[in-house]
């Protein structure tokens, strides 16, 4: 194992203020020797020792549990150290300032995660998910954070990386025959490896994008002509009054954000301007903006009822496929219908009532299920940085498949797979720069 850093760290890994335990956890080549200092003698790896820890002037700071985990067997890789002693701030303080008088220094936020990644131990997807189990707001983003963390998530692309280079070497072997180029390159089978490649990669851009919501929270985006009950919709989920509801038509002229919390599962509500052809100045902006933030939803809401519906289907055609559609007839209490749910084609449909309620438990429900929530094997937690660079993937393949059908234009079709195979080892960092090295661990609490 190769050692990146020379110098030792140290913070206390344990949440502020008061609890029964604390820990100061120390990571470096000094580690041994602050060790045996601190309990007088070389400890066992691996042992609990207690311990009584002591300033420089030998006074008692605490009394509580040394271990030691040489290196490479340790999280960092490097030897690492952990005092456990009562959970108090000062206390802690105390004994992080004795294993700094001892030869560390204060760790940087993440700095032991990124001292992991850096002797091999985890990836950067994999350090990702460390940081996002320690953040996560909900059962279901704990769970999907810990198989990323355990590499699930890595490990498809893995698979995707290796079906990826196989499907160049073939490619650029072609290159390297010229008089035979042509021929390879019409081979029938090197197309169906690219389309093979492309719906692998189409499946893990769909379970990184349910992670990615698991992680960051659903947006819902709420469209419908003037007047559906977008504004009341959004109230009554957010129990608020925050839109204004109000009877003319096209009242709600900006866009309104509400976040809310379903057992957990973070969403993000946008309600929009209706969604009409209208010579007004300012409403046509708010239209011009209810379709922008349609681009960045994850779900578009359309609000309608029972008389408008089959019109108002047309707001959902412009969208881009991998928009969830939720329809949800409204009014059901003034037309005298129950409330109930179905599935048509890609859409969800709902009959319910924003005035009384009636039926909103079902979109609840189904709000949380598009956020990944509950669902069980295979969920793991993406960031928004890892669907990019999936979509950038899937791009160059495109264009990888359009260089081949057309021209047969191999050089240009293997380009565009090695850009390919660069943005998918971005997101495990085989590819990284420091910049997003430093974006990604400088978001760390300080001790992870
Ligand atoms: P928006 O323009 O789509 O935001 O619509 P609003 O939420 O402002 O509602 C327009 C009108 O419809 C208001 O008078 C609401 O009280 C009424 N409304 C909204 N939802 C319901 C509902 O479920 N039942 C009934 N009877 N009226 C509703």
């Amino acid at each position: 194992m190769v050692e990146h850093t020379t110098d030792t760290i140290a913070a206390i890994a344990s949440a502020p203020g008061a609890a029964g335990v604390g820990v100061v956890r120390v990571s470096g080549p000094g580690a041994p020797a602050i060790a045996r200092v601190l309990l007088g003698r070389m400890p066992q790896p691996r042992h609990a020792h207690f311990a009584a820890f002591r300033d420089g002037a030998g006074e008692l700071i605490d009394r509580g549990l040394l271990l030691h985990f040489p290196s490479p067997a340790s999280y960092t890789g490097e030897h690492v150290l952990e005092l456990q002693g009562h959970g108090s701030a000062v206390l802690l303080d105390l004994l992080l300032r004795r294993v700094c008088e001892l030869g560390a220094r204060l760790a940087r936020p993440g700095e032991f995660t990124e001292r992991a990644f850096l002797n091999g131990k985890l990836d950067l997807a994999q350090a990702e998910a460390v940081a996002d189990l320690i953040a996560a707001r909900s059962h279901a983003a704990a769970r999907a954070a810990l198989q990323s963390m355990e590499g699930v998530f890595s490990r498809k692309v893995e698979v995707l990386l290796q079906s990826l280079i196989a499907l160049r070497v073939h490619i650029e072997a072609a290159i390297d025959f010229p008089e035979e180029e042509i021929d390879f390159l019409a081979d029938p089978a090197i197309g169906q490896q690219l389309q093979a490649v492309r719906s692998e990669l189409a499946e893990l851009l769909r379970e990184a994008q349910r992670g990615l919501r698991l992680n960051d929270g659903l947006r819902v985006a709420i469209i419908g002509r003037p007047n559906a009950g977008k504004s009341s919709l959004l109230n009554a989920l957010a129990g608020s009054d925050r839109a204004i509801v109000n009877a003319a038509a096209g009242t709600t002229r900006d866009v309104l954000r509400e976040a809310l919390s379903l057992d957990g599962i973070a969403l993000e509500l946008a309600d929009t301007a209706g969604l009409r052809d209208t010579d007004d100045e300012v409403e046509r902006e708010g239209v011009r903006r209810a379709r922008g933030e349609l681009q960045r939803a994850d779900v578009a809401l359309l609000v309608s009822d029972a008389e408008h519906a089959d019109a108002d289907l047309a707001f959902l055609t412009p969208l881009p496929a991998e928009i969830e559609r939720v329809v949800l007839i409204n009014k059901i209490d003034r037309d005298g219908l129950a409330p109930h749910s179905e599935k048509r084609g890609h859409a969800r449909w709902l009959w319910a009532s924003a005035k009384t309620g009636a039926g909103l438990e079902s979109l609840r429900d189904h709000l949380k299920h598009l956020a990944g929530a509950g669902s069980g094997e295979g969920i793991f937690s993406a960031r928004r940085r890892h669907v990019t660079a999936l979509q950038q993937v899937a791009a160059h393949l495109d264009q990888a498949a359009h260089a081949l059908a057309g021209s047969r234009a191999g050089e240009l079709a293997a380009e565009e797979l090695r850009q390919a195979q660069r943005a998918l080892g971005e997101i495990t960092g085989s590819y990284s720069s420091d910049d997003l090295l430093g974006a990604i661990f400088g978001s760390f609490c300080i001790g992870k």
